[in-house]
């Protein structure tokens, strides 16, 4: 299973000229569209632009490396969305077409898709399938009105959605491929260590990863797999938030829901990142050694503290509204039931959410149906999902061990 540590991408890496070429054509494509923002019309949602790309350049393309085309979809609706998210355009384009460019995610899931961070950590791009391409396409005007009427909204930020088509050989032939990605938030913070990692579906079915425990040595500990609903059970887990907390976020999570099951939506997961305040950030000085910096200037990862701190600070200054859930160092506190802080950081997210009921699950449901429970199976239909998934997560906040054994009579006290 995946970590969230990477593998730096840089010249001779496989993937590197697929990772330039998306991060030349987002550069490239973000400066362009700066004009003055006009109130957004239907044209916007179904609106593309394509940009060609080759080692000569013209008036619109600046002289690539390698020759690829570039789309881009619906540029003033995303551009409008990360105004909403209160994302700087200069920043933006700072964080994801720096020099050095990005990590990749270890190993990439049954999904197939390419994860890459942006060197910065904020941003975390995706390739997608060409179905889930397409029904984030269909479906952007819901995410963006919900984006709106919600602003602390749990669904994942959508920044951009993009294509790159180029030359790949295969089988000593060249094949022209197109792939689609999206940008997007990545939910854990760049200067905190994730302690333990949750990916929750409210389904037991294939949902335990196996831990190798404890870690033999400090290595290991930086490849802490993520964990799923049984782990979470076993180890009898809770969400800890008083009463205001406990409110908000099950209203929230109701109200995103429901946005992904009129979606027709299943399949996403809540992804939960706990930070512990009372333990330390080793994790993180090892990412700075591999990824960041020189490991002979470590100097430079004061510099990196103390430029993050100052970052957060002008993003404090710069959106009016703090979003609930990363109100504290980019996530939210746990607190008791006086609604006092508690030593814990959550950074919690809905992730994976484009895959379309109708596009891939219906089979699945339909064989695995046949022998199993219902509320075992991954696929079911997605207002089934969506209140399997709030059950789940309602259950699990301040659960009292007497719940959880009756929630869970397979897990021996
Ligand atoms: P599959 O369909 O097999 O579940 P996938 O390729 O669609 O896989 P995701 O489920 O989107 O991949 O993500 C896989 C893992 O990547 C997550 O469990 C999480 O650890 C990490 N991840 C995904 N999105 C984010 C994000 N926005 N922020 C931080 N981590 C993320
Ligand atoms: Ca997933
Ligand atoms: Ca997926």
């Amino acid at each position: 299973d995946r970590v969230l540590i990477g593998n730096k991408v840089s010249e001779g890496h496989v993937n590197f000229t697929i990772a330039y070429n998306m991060l030349t054509g987002i550069r490239v494509a973000v400066s362009r569209c700066s004009g003055i923002m006009k109130p957004l019309t239907p044209r916007d949602f179904r609106m593309t632009k394509k940009l060609a790309f080759d080692f000569h350049g013209n008036e619109l393309t600046p002289s690539s490396q390698y020759a690829f085309k570039f789309k881009d979809y619906c540029p003033e609706v995303f551009r409008e969305l990360r105004a909403l998210f209160g994302l700087d355009p200069a920043d933006y384009l700072m964080s994801l077409t720096s020099k050095y460019i990005l990590s990749e995610l270890n190993s990439p899931g049954k999904s197939g898709s390419f994860f890459y961070f942006s060197r910065d950590y904020k941003y975390i791009i995706k390739t997608i399938h060409h179905a889930e391409h397409q029904h984030l396409r269909r479906t952007l005007k819901e995410y963006y009105t919900h984006i709106k009427e919600n602003p602390d909204t749990l669904v994942s930020q959508f920044y951009g959605l993009h294509r790159v088509k180029m030359p790949i050989s295969f089988k000593s032939k060249i094949k022209h491929r197109k792939i689609y990605f999206l940008v997007m938030n990545n939910l854990f913070p760049p200067h905190l260590e994730i302690h333990a990692t949750f990916d929750l579906k409210g389904s037991t079915w294939g949902r335990y990863t196996k831990v190798y425990n404890p870690p033999q040595n400090p290595d290991e500990e930086a490849h802490r797999p993520v964990l799923k609903d049984l782990n979470w059970l076993e180890e009898q887990r809770s969400i800890l938030f008083g009463p205001v907390k406990k409110k908000k976020f099950l209203q929230q999570l109701e109200r995103d829901v429901d946005l992904l099951a009129r979606l027709n939506i299943m399949d996403y997961s809540l992804l939960l990142g706990i930070h512990d305040m009372e333990k330390g950030n080793d994790l993180i000085d090892e990412r700075n050694r591999l990824t960041m910096f020189n490991p002979s200037q470590p100097q430079l990862k004061e510099v990196r503290r103390k430029s993050v701190a100052e970052e957060q600070m002008r993003n404090k200054s710069k959106t009016a509204v703090e979003r609930f859930f990363q109100q504290d160092e980019g996530g939210i506190r746990a607190s008791d039931q006086f609604n006092n802080d508690l030593n814990t950081i959550y950074y919690v997210g809905i992730i994976d959410c484009l895959t379309n009921y109708s596009c891939i699950k219906k089979l699945e449901t339909f064989w695995r149906g046949l022998n199993h429970d219902l509320n075992e199976i991954s696929a079911v239909p997605p207002r089934d999902y969506g209140s399997r998934f709030y059950d789940f997560m309602a259950a699990s906040v301040n659960r009292t061990p007497v719940q959880r054994y009756k929630d869970n009579p397979k897990v021996k006290e």
